[in-house]
């Protein structure tokens, strides 16, 4: 049974008496930069630092999941330490984890349910962030989905975090509650003392809910329209220059050593001189669609719709947006919902015999 709390004064005390009261050796969450408006993903052991955390500030600037992985690629950590993200970093961790690119061990899990971010390069631009932040939490606050997030966050179906120790709800600041879903997160619960509340703001996230699958569902329709068939997927990723930053920001394509970076797309000029004889133009960079297609079947199964990819083109093709709807596609075909369960195999390494006969007919 959760055992819910009423909410700390804010996230950044809450993780500070996390490590005054020994619950952990220390925080990985978001910490303001001294630059107003900026945040980066930082650890943190003194709790006078920890005051500085923001996890719910409405950016994020590098996928969690994979700043997670970093950290313990080569193995857990030794002392507790307590991350908080949000779902789609935190189902982001999981893969990775099953993918062996991350531990679990001795990390304090806290997930956020979330209002969605803002995309990096508008909000940094933006003059006055102060305000739009404020606007996005008054627009949460009245059940509404806060307008200027990134497509893929206003479609996000899956913005209430599970398998996690502790679940933070914020409707507004200082209004919401703290919910453990884990024994270790009701000791956490019980250590710090925090006063019990009846309120689990079920039915405000049912509504936001409901706006979210109206949104996801106008995000797959548009972008199947637009996005299908290898003509259209030519069309939108014909602005592509080849950088590869959609790939290096995505927690989960996470090759050190990527096929499409490797020695086999560096050709003898003879090569070159046979595509000329055959079409006598050549498109430069090459190979830019079957990019996309070699990282889609490697990932979509994976793919957690956070929207870095997107968030990182410098050309501005929708790529979350064609990644989510190729992604919700195939993750219905097999039943599975990155990140929602260590338990769950990748789809991509289950061999089973009894499925997608229809193929064969
Ligand atoms: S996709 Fe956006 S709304 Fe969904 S969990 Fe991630 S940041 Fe939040
Ligand atoms: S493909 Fe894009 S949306 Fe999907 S997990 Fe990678 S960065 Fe996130
Ligand atoms: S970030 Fe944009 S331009 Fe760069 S490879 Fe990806 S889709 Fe192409």
């Amino acid at each position: 049974m959760a055992m819910v709390s009423e909410l700390p004064k804010s996230a950044g005390e809450f993780l500070a008496s996390l490590i005054s009261e020994g619950v952990a050796k220390g925080v990985m969450a978001l910490r303001r930069l001294p630059q107003k408006g900026r945040v980066a993903y930082s650890l943190v052991t003194h709790p006078e630092e920890a005051l500085e955390c923001d996890p719910l500030f409405p950016a994020m600037p590098a996928n969690g999941g994979k700043v997670v992985s970093r950290l313990t690629l080569r193995g857990a950590v030794d002392r507790p330490i307590a991350v908080m993200m949000r779902p789609c970093e935190i189902r982001a961790l999981i893969e990775l984890v099953k993918l062996e690119q991350a531990h679990l061990e001795n990390l304090i899990l806290i997930g956020v349910v979330c209002g969605g971010v803002f995309p990096n390069r508008g909000f940094q631009a933006e003059g006055n962030v102060e305000k739009l932040v404020e606007g996005y939490w008054s627009a949460l606050e009245k059940g509404y989905q806060p307008k200027g997030v990134r497509p893929v966050c206003a479609a996000c179906e899956s913005f209430v975090p599970q398998g996690v120790d502790l679940v933070w709800t914020q409707k507004a600041p200082g209004k919401g509650c703290l919910e453990a879903l884990t024994e270790k997160g009701e000791e956490i619960i019980g250590k710090l003392g925090l006063s019990s509340t009846q309120d689990d703001l079920a039915s405000w996230k049912e509504s936001l809910k409901e706006k979210r699958l109206k949104e996801r569902e106008e995000l797959i329709t548009k972008t199947k329209e637009s996005a299908q068939g290898i003509e259209n997927l030519v069309a939108i990723f014909g602005k592509c220059i080849g950088c590869h930053a959609c790939s290096h920001v995505c927690p989960i394509c996470y090759c050190k050593d990527c096929f499409f970076e490797s020695a086999t797309f560096e050709y003898e000029p003879a090569s070159y001189q046979r595509r000329l004889e055959k079409k006598g133009t050549l498109r430069v960079p090459m190979d830019t669609i079957l990019f996309h297609l070699g990282r889609m079947t490697h990932m979509a199964t994976s793919c957690v719709g956070c929207g870095m990819c997107e968030d990182s083109c410098p050309t501005r093709i929708p790529v979350a947006q064609v990644f989510k709807t190729v992604g919700a596609d195939l993750q219905e075909l097999f039943e599975y919902l990155p990140g929602r369960s260590l338990q769950e195999p990748l789809p991509l390494t289950t061999y089973r015999e009894d499925e997608f006969h229809q193929i064969e007919e």
